[in-house]
């Protein structure tokens, strides 16, 4: 049987979803707050519901992609929607915190409902295509129940536990990593400018060095598993040195250094407590 899926949602990603969805040949009902987004997706197939109870009466599963937790929960948890959702599957991709998704899977269990939390880690363009990943967490059974439809969300479709709240959790633990990359590339950018270097040639610079910081970055994930801290490449002083390079040129240009001096407090902590010697993964400790 083709599952019928409603989606609570047609923002950026709620778009991108649903149209992954037709494409497929599943049968689809989107309900969004401001209608004229809903019937974009009207026009190439989608069944557009006026409230959210409407839609979950017509679908055997609702997928949420909403801005956030407070805004779903609260729309979800209206008595006629709880109703109409009972014994229905409620998928959240809506980003949250492991303790709203806890939350919000124990008050779907108390309903008679069943649920599964997720995580995109795409954005709209990649959804439907091989290199997508969307994490899910809950119910190992359900997961691989759904598991058919899902794939048509993303190439990568993983289960990462029982744990409702693992997906939340691995969302966050991951968009840190990638805004350490946007914001360092931002300096990047700021101090090429100011002295002078075209920005083709930094970009250049950069690719050619993602992987060496790849691996970097694994490394310090491998030492902070065996706690190996005492044998390094580079100590934390010399990092402390660097960064003390980098923010003299910024006091020169005039560019604000508010998350270097965040870097230099964590470094010269380090350093204080004796660490000075050890490698860079040491800051582990510090910043737990
Ligand atoms: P978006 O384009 O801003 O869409 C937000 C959605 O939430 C719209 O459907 C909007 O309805 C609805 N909404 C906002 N406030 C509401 C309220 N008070 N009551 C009812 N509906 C409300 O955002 P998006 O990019 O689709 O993001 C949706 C979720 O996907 C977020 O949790 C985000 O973190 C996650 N996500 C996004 C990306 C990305 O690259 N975009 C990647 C991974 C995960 P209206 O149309 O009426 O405003």
């Amino acid at each position: 049987m083709t599952q019928h899926i409603a989606l609570l949602g047609a923002g950026r990603m709620g778009t991108a979803l649903t149209l992954s969805l037709i494409e497929r040949g599943y049968k689809t009902t989107v309900w969004n707050r401001t209608r004229a987004r809903a019937d974009a997706l009207a026009r190439r197939g989608a069944y557009v519901a006026e409230s959210v109870v409407e839609a979950a009466k017509r679908a055997d599963i609702v997928l949420v992609i909403l801005n956030d937790y407070e805004t779903a929960a609260a729309l979800l948890k209206a008595p006629e929607a709880a109703a109409a959702l009972r014994g229905k599957l409620i998928v959240q991709l809506t980003s949250g915190t492991p303790a709203q998704a806890r939350a919000l899977a124990a008050w779907a269990r108390k309903h008679d409902i069943r649920y599964l939390d997720g995580a995109i880690m795409a954005p709209p363009d990649l959804i439907g295509k091989p290199d997508c990943l969307i994490l899910y967490a809950g119910a190992s059974g359900e997961f691989a129940e759904q598991r058919g439809w899902l794939e048509a969300l993303a190439g990568h479709t993983v289960h990462a536990g029982e744990d409702v709240g693992l997906a939340a959790a691995l969302d966050s633990a991951l968009l840190v990593n990638y805004w350490g990359a946007l914001f360092g590339v931002l300096y990047g950018v700021a101090v090429s400018q100011a002295e002078q270097i075209p920005l083709d040639v930094y970009a250049g610079h950069v690719r050619a060095l993602s992987p060496v910081i790849a691996d970097g970055v694994i490394d310090v994930i491998e030492r902070v598993r065996s706690s190996n801290f005492a044998t390094t490449p580079a100590t934390i002083e010399t990092h402390r040195a660097a960064l003390t390079h980098l923010r003299e040129i910024c006091a020169q240009h005039g560019i604000d250094r508010g998350i270097l001096d965040a870097f230099h407090r964590v470094l010269q902590s380090a350093s204080d407590r004796g660490l000075a010697q050890h490698d860079f993964s040491a800051l582990s400790g510090i910043i737990r």
